[in-house]
């Protein structure tokens, strides 16, 4: 079915609302990203054209929901959200881009995930903003163009390789958002405590940013984990010992990496003998999805240097061994 929600506060809790920025000069970091859009929404407002389609692409949790949300705040537009797999036939799409206004902004998550009938609909509705109808099958088909209003589409993706060039030709801006570095994260991280009231001070966030992972949304679901743990503890305020302490719990470590992250580098390390191998093999080995390591484990693991992916599979780097304290003998078989 359809999973479709034009947004309206009651949708979601207090909670996500404060800590998610509202406005582009509220966006922390991705500096170059936020100027494209400051550039390009500032102009369409001038012109009073709707903004080109655009296409965020990047690691889940750095903020690219967030940034389809400030468009459309930024155009004073509304804005519906659903994703690739929600869009499961074409009459779901057509359900949705019939509804939208003049600058309306449609985002479609995990964009790389619709259905190759859906995306074959889509084309001429972001090129032409007209979609047509097929009346009749064989020799009697009849077409017709139904006209969509200048709608915007804000599409997200963690595989831009897996989008489709004439589906990727369609986004007139396309930005890869990368990991935050440690002086954004411990922004976030001072603007999150300061809205959920909570106390902390320069070396707490300073432990906090270095535990998230180069990630937002990390950054905001550790510090609720400390704050309750500061709360229990420590008089409800947050320093780099109730960060470490807490988070120790939590599996994560002086790095960040979590229990997870840790699982499939001692699989590569301790069962392929640091690898090469294959992402099916490691996926087994562990039981986990093999998306959900491409997704969500590896990007990381490839920033910091503890992975390399090679043609002939993933193997992990010298620097891996050292930090969960395995000797490396080099790799063998080369
Ligand atoms: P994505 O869509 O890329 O998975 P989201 O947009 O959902 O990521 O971001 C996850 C959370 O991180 C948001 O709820 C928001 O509170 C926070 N966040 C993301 N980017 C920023 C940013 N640049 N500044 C402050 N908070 C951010």
């Amino acid at each position: 079915g359809v999973m479709c929600a034009v947004e309206s506060p009651a949708d979601q809790t207090p909670e996500l609302i404060s800590l998610r920025p509202e406005r582009l000069n509220e966006y922390i970091g991705q500096k170059d990203a936020v100027e494209t859009l400051q550039i390009a929404i500032e102009a369409a407002l001038a012109r009073n054209e709707a903004l080109d389609h655009t296409l965020f692409h990047g690691p889940p949790g750095l903020g690219k929901t967030t940034l389809a949300h400030i468009i459309a705040n930024e155009l004073g537009s509304r804005l519906t959200v659903t994703s690739g797999p929600a869009l499961e036939k074409g009459g779901d799409l057509l359900g949705l881009l019939t509804h939208l206004e003049e600058k309306d902004v449609l985002f479609v998550d995990e964009i790389h995930r619709l259905p190759k009938t859906v995306e074959e609909l889509l084309y001429p509705a972001m090129e032409d903003f007209a979609v047509d109808f097929i009346f009749d099958k064989g020799m009697h088909a009849r077409s017709h163009r139904y006209r969509l209003k200048n709608f915007v589409l804000v599409g997200a993706t963690t595989r831009v390789g897996l989008l489709s060039a004439p589906l990727r030709d369609r986004f007139g801006i396309f930005r890869n958002l990368d990991f935050y570095e440690e002086p954004d994260l411990i922004k976030i991280a001072r603007r999150s405590a300061m809205l959920l009231n909570v106390e902390m001070d320069n070396e707490g966030a300073l432990e906090l940013a270095r535990r998230s992972r180069g990630t937002p949304r990390i950054v905001n679901r550790l510090l609720k984990r400390v704050r309750d743990y500061a709360q229990v503890r420590s008089h409800g305020r947050i320093d780099k010992k109730t960060v470490s302490e807490s988070l120790a719990l939590e599996g994560v470590d002086e790095i960040g990496l979590t229990n997870q992250d840790r699982r499939y580098l001692e699989t590569i390390i301790n069962f392929y003998g640091g690898g090469p191998v294959g992402i099916e093999a490691i996926a087994a080995t562990i039981q986990e999805e093999s998306d959900t390591l491409v997704d969500v484990v590896e990007p990381f693991l490839l920033k910091i240097g503890f992975l390399m992916r090679t043609s002939s599979g993933r193997k992990a780097s010298e620097a891996a061994y050292k930090h969960l304290g395995i000797a490396y003998k080099g790799q063998v078989g080369l």
